[in-house]
């Protein structure tokens, strides 16, 4: 039970998101993402503004209810329960919504943050390029200046909302010889201010999403469209990847749980052998590990979150919290379709949609080796910058000093367990 960390707030907000994914969801929606007959879920958005459930850390002036990270990220999880598609749909309006509001100007949160979190526009991502994602600062859109305004060529791909979007917070480089961190900026791009979409994306899962490849061509835009420091996108992007990747993070556990707790039930009805299959450790088993990795990427997204509400750089955090967390939900639906047989390759319950959802989770907002590679940096970086002073352990650096090291704390424990006669 997770109870024991929450606080009395936290555990109401997360029981009224409960009451909203169970009872204003319709389960047809999900239906109708999944085979295509929809492109985005604007009446999703609709309903979750209504319940003032967007963008919940947010300022109540923009719309949100002024609560923390752990809170929201609560609320992604239940959300997770529906699905990717409307996980992200949710995620988007805090992803976006924390660039607008760290960086953006009184006049770009009225007209951009405001009405997202009242469900009255939706924004669309772009970092992602036909050339890669991974390596972010590689982008080749660019902007140029152009007396008071910026000229964009380029293209985005996957772009979330990429049909269905009314605007995107979109990268380009503006400045062609600084360092790659110093190099991009971040713009608010309205649609109608010439945005193509090339090509819109078979998925394999999380579809309804409008997940598309966008194009700029010579789309003039005012100067008013930069969000940040002209040249500060690097700012902007590592404010974005809190949101973006702890809310991928929660999704997927909100995912993984689900079809965990359908597969447990299943294994407690179907009998094999003369007994239910649960009886079975190479059934039970996988459901005691499913729920103990699930338990433990808790663990990690609520650590992050607490790190992100006081302010503090938690991008090991996030990163650990990200690719652990959305392995452990891909490893739970994988498992409980093993659980169910055969039958959880058909549609007859929805563990096949969830795996298909799964699998992105480790792709995407930074795939999982990109995560690993932010923490091993992080960590490298803290052991070898650590204080070696306070740690007595560092002695065991030098050859053959382990010897008086093991000594000294023999003597120690001794102390305080002395050796019976
Ligand atoms: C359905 C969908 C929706 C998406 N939505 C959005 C969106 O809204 N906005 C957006 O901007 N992007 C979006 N993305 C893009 C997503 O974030 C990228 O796909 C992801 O970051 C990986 O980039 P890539 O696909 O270009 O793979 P690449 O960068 O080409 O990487 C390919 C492989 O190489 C590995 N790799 C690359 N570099 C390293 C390295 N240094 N060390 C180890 N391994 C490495 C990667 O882990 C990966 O396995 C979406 C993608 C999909 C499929």
């Amino acid at each position: 039970m997770f109870e024991v960390l929450l606080n009395e707030d936290e555990k109401k907000l997360r029981d009224e998101v409960r009451g909203f994914v169970r009872n204003k969801i319709d389960p047809a929606l999900i239906i109708a993402m999944d085979s295509k007959e929809k492109e985005y879920p604007y009446e999703f958005i609709k309903a979750a503004a209504e319940a003032n459930l967007l963008g919940l850390r947010f300022p109540e002036k923009y719309g949100g209810r002024d609560l923390g990270w752990v809170s929201e990220m609560l609320a992604v999880e239940e959300v997770g329960v529906l699905g990717i598609s409307l996980g992200c749909a949710y995620s988007l309006p805090s992803i976006i919504g924390e660039g607008i509001e760290k960086f953006g100007t009184e006049k770009q949160k009225k007209e951009y943050l405001l009405p997202t979190l009242k469900g009255e526009k939706i924004g669309g991502e772009g970092l992602t390029e036909p050339r890669g994602g991974s390596d972010f600062f590689g982008t080749n859109t660019t902007a140029v200046k152009r007396e008071d305004s910026f000229i964009i060529n380029g293209e985005k791909r996957f772009v979330a909302g990429g049909v269905g979007a009314d605007y995107f917070l979109i990268y380009a480089r503006t400045e062609f010889k600084a360092a790659p961190h110093k190099a991009l900026s971040a713009f608010l791009l309205d649609r109608d201010s010439g945005v193509k979409v090339e090509e819109e994306y078979e998925l394999m899962g999380c579809r309804g999403m409008g997940a598309a490849r966008i194009v700029f061509k010579d789309i003039e835009v005012p100067e008013a469209s930069l969000l940040g420091e002209l040249h500060g996108g690097n700012d902007v992007f590592n404010a974005m990847m809190v949101p973006e990747r702890l809310t991928s993070a929660a999704g997927a556990i909100g995912l993984g749980q689900v079809a965990i707790e359908l597969a447990a039930r299943y294994a407690d009805r179907r009998e094999a052998f003369g007994r239910p299959i649960r009886r079975f450790e190479a059934v039970s088993f996988k459901v005691a590990d499913c729920v103990t990795k699930l338990d433990a990427a808790r663990g990690l997204v609520y650590r992050a979150a607490k790190v992100a509400d006081t302010g503090a750089w938690c991008r090991k955090e996030v990163s650990q919290a990200k690719a652990f967390a959305t392995d452990a939900g891909f490893d739970a639906v994988h498992e409980a379709m093993q659980i169910l047989g055969g039958i959880g390759y058909t549609d007859v319950y929805p563990i096949e949609r969830l795996y298909r959802d799964a699998r992105l989770c480790t792709i995407w907002t930074g795939s999982n080796e990109v995560q690993r590679l932010i923490v091993q940096n992080e960590i490298f970086r803290e052991i070898l910058t650590a204080d070696t002073t306070s740690r007595r352990n560092i002695e065991l650096d030098t050859p053959g000093a382990h010897k008086t090291a093991e000594k000294v704390f023999t003597e120690e424990l001794e102390k305080y367990y002395p050796k019976d006669d």
